[in-house]
């Protein structure tokens, strides 16, 4: 016997549900739609989507995709892309996560109003919603992923601080102190991280610590996933990282164990229970 549990933290937050519920709604209408962009980072559930009818394309690929309503997912994209879609005569599907959309409406009015300002993101300056922030300035804005990146910035200059939504709380402190040293001007600095993902943080630290053996469930590609799962296995060294039952070891497992199983918030609830019926059916 193995006793198993979901963590009743972990899954998809409020914005990939929104999104999701979304494209379902317009796939169950009939409606040919295509998503800029993975849905999720989730192979699993883009492949479910898929299979409803959802068609996924890259930006490059807006002019001669036939489908007539293109979805921009969760993680928003800059005004040039709307620009693109409205002379391409798409039906815009708008399912950017509202906190996003708050975000960049922020950035936006800072660019317009504070001229002489810096706007500095905290992000990956590949990550799709960091492209959609930068694009609020007119790709002025500074992308800096860690305390090394500070360098970049005019330290004369005022300066405002942002962060991507889902990057952790202590690396936003340390870069907002590092660019404070290294500046002789104001540095206005507006924590604009997602507390939907920084509140998991000590869940899933107490979650799997309380196990013997974590299953970490999420997509390869998945920023807040790889997060994550540093978390889990910082609190508890027997955590392995799975983006399907497949990838799972029965030697990872004793009789009698506790095993947590837990994920992203790009991870769909039933991809955890697959996993852990897997699990329980290897005992
Ligand atoms: S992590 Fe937060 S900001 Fe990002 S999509 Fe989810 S709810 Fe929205």
């Amino acid at each position: 016997m193995i006793d198993v549990e979901i963590d009743i933290h972990s899954g998809f937050c409020f914005g990939v549900v929104r999104a999701i519920d979304l494209a379902e709604e317009h796939l169950r209408q009939g409606h040919d739609i295509s998503s800029l962009g993975q849905m999720v980072h989730n192979a699993e559930e883009v492949k479910r989507l898929e299979e409803m009818g959802m068609r996924t394309i890259e930006n490059n690929a807006i002019k001669t995709d036939s489908n007539k309503y293109t979805l921009i997912r969760a993680h928003g994209e800059p005004p040039t892309t709307y620009e693109n879609l409205r002379n391409w005569n798409k039906t815009i599907v708008d399912a950017t996560c509202p906190i996003v959309l708050k975000l960049q409406e922020r950035i936006k009015k800072c660019f317009g109003e504070q001229p002489e300002t810096q706007i500095v993101i905290y992000g990956k300056p590949s990550h799709a919603e960091v492209i959609g922030l930068v694009g609020q300035t007119k790709n002025t804005a500074i992308v800096v992923s860690s305390e090394a990146d500070v360098s970049s910035i005019d330290k004369t200059k005022p300066v405002c601080l942002f962060s991507q939504t889902t990057m952790p709380l202590d690396g936003f402190a340390r870069i907002g102190e590092a660019i404070k040293a290294n500046s002789s001007s104001t540095v206005e600095v507006f924590d604009t991280i997602c507390r939907k993902v920084s509140n998991r943080v000590p869940a899933i630290r107490e979650f799997a610590s309380s196990k013997d053996v974590c299953v970490f469930v999420s997509g390869k590609n998945s920023s807040n996933g790889k997060m994550l799962y540093t978390v889990a296995k910082n609190a508890n060294r027997a955590t392995y990282r799975v983006s399907h039952p497949g990838e799972i070891s029965k030697d990872w497992f004793a009789d009698g164990m506790s095993v947590g199983v837990c994920g992203a918030t790009s991870t769909p609830q039933w991809q955890m229970e697959k996993v852990k019926t897997y699990i329980e059916r290897l005992f």
